[in-house]
């Protein structure tokens, strides 16, 4: 056995994980069943590789690896300065102990930084799901991803899957070599949670620290704790305590079926900048972005979406762009005003300035009109 990745869960060589994803026969009896995926047209599901120990009739899950602090690794110990993006999606599955939870179908879909998540793949993950999806002996999935950008991409695949089976994205606050590695424990709950009939219909759901959040909602809210997740004022949906799920809210807003949003043609989205505005700044930042050709902006406004005069007199110079005034503040809604929703200025209802720039990415697919944006605003 190589040293351990994982605090106190050793992690196999290669060349068993090489077995794994072929499925072949070992000797090993205690690991779950694993068979990965590095293109998108693989098989799907796996063959039973520890007959004895693993329970028949298990769900099978899928699980789409992006990197994180949850493939991450440093100095033993550790839970800062790591290089997140290093252990693959075997070995993620492995230190889950999902033998008695699913059956696992990885797919490695990057090794990366979730600050480097780009809208190409998001679109590869929302084909890919909506692909698998179809698949009937698929129960669920899990995607694994940093923890700095997992709101933005849960909400995106929120909007975009065209599936009512079970997605859940979770990441860790602490990398594989820390003490007390949290990325185990989130993804061996999310694997419950994406097999768990329960959670049919529920949209996409984020999983950290046995809280289930909702995609719209959920946010980043620590740079450290393990309980780094909130949902602002609306709380969890409810919890997973090892392999039990307990829901005590659902979301109200439409969500992956019942979107207008369809991606399966898209190679990439049109550009949104979210702008954070603090006072005595020069609104030129604005002239910037219409430059670089953004076809939105979303203002991180202060109080209830508001910003300076400077800004608003840059807003009026590129009325071909639409702009989304949020709000920096981090819970509330941005009210109308007569004062600010001029030409191609809107609102953002509640949404946090990085939702509302999903969101505008994908309403920009389907219209320019303000009046149409708005409607999708006031929807979503
Ligand atoms: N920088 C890391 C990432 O988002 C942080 C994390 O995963 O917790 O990939």
């Amino acid at each position: 056995m190589k040293k351990n990745l994982f605090q106190g869960v050793a992690i196999l060589p290669i060349a068993f994980a090489l077995a794994i994803t072929t499925g072949c026969a070992t000797t090993e009896q205690s690991q779950p069943q694993v068979q990965t995926a590095t293109t998108a047209e693989s098989a799907v599901v796996s063959t039973p590789v520890a007959e004895k120990k693993v329970k028949k009739n298990l769900p099978t899950v899928a699980i789409l690896a992006t990197g994180g602090t949850i493939a991450g690794t440093g100095a033993e110990g550790k839970s800062t300065n790591y290089k997140p993006g290093q252990l693959n999606v075997e070995a993620l599955a492995q230190a889950a102990k999902l033998q008695d939870v699913a059956k696992v179908h990885g797919e490695q879909i990057c090794n990366i930084n979730s600050d480097d998540i780009t809208s190409e793949i998001w679109l590869q993950i929302a084909n890919r799901i909506n692909k698998l999806a179809k698949d009937p002996a698929i129960s669920g999935f899990v995607i694994t991803h940093g923890t700095d950008t997992l709101d933005e991409t849960a909400y995106f695949l929120n909007l975009a899957l065209k599936t009512d089976k079970p997605v859940v994205v979770t990441g860790s606050m602490r990398p594989a070599t820390a003490i007390s590695a949290d990325g185990p424990l989130n993804l061996h709950q999310s694997v419950a949670l994406a097999s768990n009939p329960a959670a049919k219909g529920k949209g996409v759901m984020a999983v950290i620290s046995d809280r289930i959040y909702g995609a719209r909602d959920v946010r980043k809210i620590s740079t450290f704790n393990v309980n780094a997740f909130s949902s602002g004022d609306y709380g969890s949906m409810g919890y997973v305590i090892d392999d039990n799920v307990l829901f005590y809210s659902q979301p109200v807003k439409k969500h992956t079926v019942n979107t207008e949003f369809n991606v399966s043609n898209l190679k990439t989205l049109p550009k949104v900048a979210v702008l954070y505005f603090n006072v005595d700044t020069d609104g030129s930042v604005i002239d910037y972005y219409a430059q670089k050709g953004y076809k939105g902006i979303v203002i991180a406004g202060a109080g209830s979406g508001e910003y300076s005069v400077s800004w608003k007199e840059a807003i009026a110079r590129h009325p071909e762009m639409i702009v989304v005034r949020s709000t920096r503040v981090g819970t509330g809604y941005v009210a109308a005003s007569d004062d600010y929703d001029i030409a191609n200025v809107l609102r953002c209802d509640d949404l946090q300035p990085q939702k509302a720039a999903v969101l505008l990415r994908l309403a920009l697919t389907k219209t320019s009109k303000k009046a149409e944006i708005q409607k999708i605003f006031d929807k979503y």
